[in-house]
């Protein structure tokens, strides 16, 4: 934690900042070790300091160690706004892609004098991570990988989308999971052309493809994880249009390495799919950070210049989709390394019929 406060302080900086405002609940709970869902952080140059309301005031102080904890009184921004005069702020830096107009609004005027700055680089902190945060991603991942071999001896013709969510996300709770990291794909038929077909009631039929994308939470950090199977038999159409997307994603798992950018990564397995004459039907990114939250930086896409680093934990998830027909998307989790990537993911992925 101390590590990651003076890392903020370097933020506050270069931004010229006398301190900044921390909302968003990830990062929250990365800077403080505070879990409750309400709550600000402000933290400058001398002092880190936490306010919460009275549910949270015991809470906070066990958690939050190197935090001094507040008691709002009232509203939290009323109190921010006395603690923020109280010291010699002028510029105060908040997240800018997570705190509303209003919340805006209101802070501008409690705070006043100080002058609010947005800062939009406050999650880049989060992007590398520590050998604590990458075993509990590793340990959401084993989670969802043992959720995928337990789900296989049920996806037959006749069960239902929704169930096989259900049971999915609950032998990962029992397993030990703190949830769910997302809600949990089941996409199957022509519904697998959905690349985000939530689980409905749909009966899985022979023939199908079915899209399963899943993944748990692990002590805050999650993982992300989806698999294409076929049920009963694959036709040329299945099978050719599988290979091309794992050969794609195989593309940018050797490619994949430190110093290149997102868009060079995402590159790598666009250009595959492409060749194949497909490029028009892999309408997402290649892929995303995953860490406190299961979508963050760096992005693996057309439009990302960010470099990625030894450390950084991404997906990388190409996939074709054939409207009314049906699609496919292999989605692995990998760290980046001082040479290349490793996968965390090891559930099988050479096409299974089922
Ligand atoms: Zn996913
Ligand atoms: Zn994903």
């Amino acid at each position: 934690m101390t590590d990651r406060l003076s890392r903020l302080r370097t933020l506050i900086d270069e931004h010229h900042l006398d301190g900044i405002l921390i909302q968003k609940s990830e990062n929250r709970f990365y800077f403080s070790g505070f879990s409750g869902s309400t709550g600000i952080a402000l933290v400058t140059p001398a002092e880190a300091i936490l306010l919460v309301d009275f549910r949270y005031v015991e809470q906070a102080t066990g958690e939050a160690a190197d935090f001094s904890v507040v008691r709002a009184e009232r509203q939290l921004v009323d109190t921010l706004g006395r603690v923020v005069r109280e010291r010699p702020i002028r510029r105060l830096g908040f997240e800018a892609d997570t705190v509303s107009v209003k919340l805006h609004a209101d802070i501008g005027r409690t705070v006043a004098p100080a002058e609010l700055v947005a800062v939009e680089t406050v999650d880049r902190l989060r992007w590398v991570k520590d050998a604590e945060e990458l075993a509990r991603v590793r340990r959401a991942v084993e989670l969802a990988d043992a959720a995928f071999t337990y789900i296989l001896s049920s996806l037959r013709p006749g069960a239902v989308e929704r169930d096989v969510a259900l049971e999915m996300e609950f032998f990962m709770r029992r397993a030990g999971a703190d949830k769910e990291a997302f809600e949990t794909i089941v996409a199957s038929g022509p519904r697998s052309s959905l690349p985000h077909g939530r689980a409905a009631d749909r009966v899985l039929e022979r023939g199908d493809f079915v899209t399963l994308d899943f993944g748990s939470a692990y002590r805050h950090y999650m993982s992300d994880c989806t698999r294409t199977v076929v049920l009963g038999e694959a036709s040329d159409r299945h099978r050719q249009i599988y290979e091309v997307v794992l050969a794609a994603q195989r593309a940018a798992l050797a490619g994949i390495r430190p110093g290149i950018t997102g868009r060079e990564a995402d590159a790598l397995a666009r250009d595959v799919i492409a060749a194949a004459g497909y490029g028009d039907a892999f309408g997402h990114s290649l892929g995303h950070g995953v860490g406190l939250a299961v979508h963050e930086g760096p992005t693996l896409s057309p439009r990302e210049e960010a470099r990625l680093a030894p450390g950084m934990v991404v997906t990388v998830e190409p996939g074709i989709y054939l409207a009314q027909w049906g699609g496919v998307r292999i989605e692995d989790l990998v760290v980046i390394t001082d040479t290349g990537c490793v996968p965390l993911t090891q559930a099988p992925k050479e096409l299974l019929i089922l």
